[in-house]
């Protein structure tokens, strides 16, 4: 996997954040197999994290996970210090776009004081490491295509797109972005930063869309579809994006962008429609068979952004990386793992979320 200038076999101790979520316990995962690094994981456990998504992790001894907010100072200081780590990659967030349309308090703190905090800190560490530590360091911020806003029915957003965000989940992460380049640019901190479409794959929260439709189609209940079901996502197997993340940290150039994306537009009908083919050709006795006459068409978000598409021919053309996944494969294995996981589902919904809709606040009042 490694090239002549990838440095990421030197990289040797790893800060994730927000290592207990869907991209972030997907990444550990990815570490612990591809990397032999030390690793520290921070994650507040909100709603989203869940230690029960790092099962059979926590007990390697390169591993070490800190109950912790990124956004407080303090604890983010004495960890750092402590840990001494050669890269950190910032995975921690509040990721929902409907739940930052019924409380936004949660993105700006998270999102944007988090970042501030995480940058305060380790622009100060760093500055103190030997020259040669200084020179291989890297901040990875990870980061989403949402921070460009909303496509027409043709073009895609390139490395140079202007930032558009347009609900306050993009424009939080567009905030951290700026954030982290300003660092960069400020006072040299080597950052970098990826912008990826949406994911898909095991571990996902059920409040996101395909795993939301895998599991209230399991249980009967309606399969919920915003709008018209028109909206066009570029969906990636969470799998190919923790090699983007890694490609990047290893051989990506610092104070760059890279944009990630699976070349895999499609709307959100056509993803529950294949979805509801693929539960019945799995469960062919299920009672909700076919799944099809779950959809139910409801209340469009408010601001829902119309289509995303990733070029990705930066981290293609110069880094060498590319999916593996196709769609169908990826999400074949991904219906597949939600139906033999289904005592990890149980504990993650055990929480405070049990399936409603959500983001319609400003809307109704
Ligand atoms: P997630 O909600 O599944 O996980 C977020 C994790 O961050 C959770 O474990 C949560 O406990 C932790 N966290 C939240 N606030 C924290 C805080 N203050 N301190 C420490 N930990 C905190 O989110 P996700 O889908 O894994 O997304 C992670 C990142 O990847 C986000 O920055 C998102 O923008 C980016 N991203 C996600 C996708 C996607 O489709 N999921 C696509 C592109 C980019």
């Amino acid at each position: 996997m490694n090239t002549a200038n990838d440095i990421s076999s030197d990289l040797g101790r790893i800060l994730v954040t927000g290592g207990a979520g869907f991209v972030g316990g997907n990444f550990v995962r990815y570490l612990m197999r591809e990397s032999g690094m030390q690793i520290a994981n921070i994650d507040l456990l909100t709603y989203a994290g869940n230690l029960e998504t790092l099962a059979g992790v926590e007990d390697e001894p390169n591993y070490r996970f800190v109950h912790g907010d990124i956004a407080d100072a303090r604890t983010v200081n004495c960890l750092i210090r402590d840990f001494r780590p050669s890269c950190i990659v910032n995975i921690a967030a509040e990721s929902h776009v409907d739940r930052s349309i019924d409380g936004p308090a949660a993105f700006v703190r998270t999102n944007v004081n988090g970042t501030y905090c995480l940058l305060e800190a380790v622009a100060a560490y760093w500055r103190e490491l030997d020259e040669s530590a200084r020179e291989r360091f890297r901040f990875l911020h990870v980061s989403t295509d949402e921070v460009y806003g909303s496509l027409g029915d043709t073009g895609a957003f390139t490395e140079t797109t202007p930032y558009a965000p347009r609900s306050p989940y993009s424009a939080s992460k567009a905030a951290s972005d700026h954030l982290v380049q300003a660092w960069w640019h400020t006072y040299g901190l080597p950052t970098l930063i990826t912008n990826c479409s949406n994911n898909y794959g095991p571990y996902q929260y059920p409040e996101k869309l395909i795993p939301l439709m895998i599991l209230n189609a399991l249980s009967g209940k309606p399969l919920p579809i915003y709008g018209t079901g028109g909206n066009v996502r570029d969906w990636l197997y969470v799998e190919d994006h923790c090699h983007a993340i890694w490609r990047v940290l290893g051989a990506g150039t610092p104070g760059e962008t890279y944009n990630v994306g699976g070349n895999s537009e499609r709307t959100n009908l056509e993803v529950t429609d294949t979805l509801c083919m693929l539960l019945d050709e799995l469960l062919p006795d299920a009672p909700s068979r076919p799944h099809r006459q779950l959809l139910t068409f409801v209340d469009d978000r408010p601001a829902h952004d119309w289509r995303y598409a990733i070029d990705a021919a930066k981290i293609r053309t110069e880094l060498g990386w590319q999916p593996e996944e196709t769609f169908e494969s990826g999400l074949r294995a991904t219906v597949q793992w939600y139906l033999e996981n289904t005592a990890w589902c149980d504990v993650v919904k055990s929480g405070s979320y049990g399936g409603e809709r959500l983001g319609l606040k400003d809307v109704e009042s």
